[in-house]
């Protein structure tokens, strides 16, 4: 693990969707693709009880009666009590106690892990409103959470989620993961769209406006913390249907990141070759930083005439959006890369091509696994005697992810690497 300090340059934040169940937690079958000191940590730790959680929830409603901030400092005795060691900060975006490693809780045990990577885990009200849910905000390095999010007897899948964010985004700054690298890739709406209109191939209303494909990593992540639910003998018959719930949310999900990107791939293909793409090497250099080893650089499509060809021939629309104004796309590229093509912006062309195609690709080979487990998840959805279908479905979708990022990690930005031609042998 490089010790080097990686720091984050991308302005948009990853937002946890509402509602979380407060289920019990049982054993979390996350460890076994990605190795992770973190999750296991979480996995091991998650059979304590770690009964603050009704405390702070009290906590909460006072707070939302007054909106004191004030009152967060008030909060730090219910953590002491329970030997979790906090200082208050008004470091970062929104002030809040800082959870500090050391101790043995569930929650101090991530926050050591989080801290090796120079995140930090941050109870704050202000971040994360009415016990709805958890927050990674990149820029910052934090994650809020709130007591929802710490769950009753451990982490909820939900911080677990954003916990995973932050590990991808902070790998996908090292050299040597290629395969976080890729899925960090990201797609909006033309953010100086003044109506908001969907990425063309979205297929749910939620991460229809922006979505990093990271988001397949940080949503397998959840949903196996769900199963895991499922699978706890202790949980009620409405935290089961809560927690199955939150599972087929997340099974609709993969299909749609994979078909968004696809579409849109196509679309960004198209506009670089017909020279109608705006290419933006070092699209946000006021988040960089001295030492950054890598960069966002973006691709974007607002060109009139493109847009309409694109809506009637690729979107099959019958009649055109007017609103619809564009896309953007962006990708991390290394500090050397980034000089070759300011040295030489003739390449710029070829060099985003070649990256989209991989990426998609990546996205193409991960696909049969993703819609395999949305139908396995549709089908099954309702029995309640065995989740063996959906667990088998997840377990193969997960190694699908575990065997794209070896072969990728193993070969590094190599394009002739082995990678490429089995991801051509299987997905003809
Ligand atoms: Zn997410």
């Amino acid at each position: 693990m490089s010790k080097k300090s990686w720091i984050l340059s991308s302005v948009l934040m990853t937002f946890a969707t509402t509602g979380l169940p407060q289920t019990a937690w049982s054993q979390s079958a996350c460890t076994s693709v990605f190795e992770n000191d973190v999750l296991e940590t979480a996995a091991r730790a998650s059979r304590r009880d770690l009964d603050i959680v009704p405390d702070l929830k009290d906590f909460e409603k006072k707070f939302r009666q007054t909106r004191d901030p004030k009152l967060i400092r008030s909060a730090r005795k219910f953590f002491t009590q329970k030997g979790i060691k906090t200082r208050f900060s008004k470091e970062k975006l929104h002030p809040g106690l800082v959870i500090e490693p050391g101790g043995k809780t569930p929650i101090a045990k991530i926050a050591a892990g989080l801290a090796n990577r120079n995140i930090e885990l941050q109870y704050s009200l202000e971040a994360v409103s009415d016990g709805a849910a958890a927050m990674y905000v990149p820029d910052q390095r934090v994650i809020y959470f709130d007591a929802n999010s710490l769950g009753e007897r451990g982490p909820s899948p939900l911080l677990l989620h954003e916990v995973r964010h932050a590990i991808d985004f902070t790998r996908g700054r090292q050299p040597e993961h290629v395969f976080e690298r890729l899925m960090l890739s990201s797609l909006q709406m033309n953010q100086f769209t003044p109506v908001k209109t969907a990425i063309p191939g979205s297929k749910t209303k939620a991460y229809s406006d922006y979505f990093s494909l990271d988001e397949v990593l940080a949503h397998r992540q959840s949903a196996r913390n769900f199963l895991s639910i499922l699978k706890n003998p202790e949980v009620s018959r409405e935290e089961w249907a809560i927690a199955m719930n939150w599972i087929v949310d997340h099974s609709e999900r993969f299909p749609h990141f994979i078909s968004a990107w696809k579409a849109s791939a196509e679309i960004f293909t198209l506009a670089i070759k017909k020279g109608q793409a705006e290419i933006l090497p070092d699209a946000r250099p006021w988040t960089k930083k001295k030492d950054d080893e890598y960069q966002w650089a973006t691709v974007r499509v607002t060109d009139g005439e493109a847009l309409t060809w694109f809506q009637k021939n690729i979107l099959r629309r019958k009649a055109v959006d007017p609103r619809w104004q564009g896309l953007e796309m962006a990708i991390l590229i290394s500090r050397d890369e980034a000089k070759k093509l300011e040295k030489k912006p003739a390449g710029m062309n070829d060099f985003f091509l070649k990256r989209i195609a991989r990426i998609t690709r990546l996205a193409e080979f991960l696909e049969p696994a993703a819609r395999d487990f949305a139908d396995t998840v549709r089908k099954n959805s309702r029995n309640v005697y065995s989740t063996r279908a959906i667990e088998n479905s997840m377990r193969r979708f997960s190694e699908r992810l575990g065997e794209s990022r070896r072969q990728l990690n193993e070969n590094g930005e190599t394009e002739a690497a082995g990678f490429l031609g089995m991801l051509e042998a299987l997905t003809d």
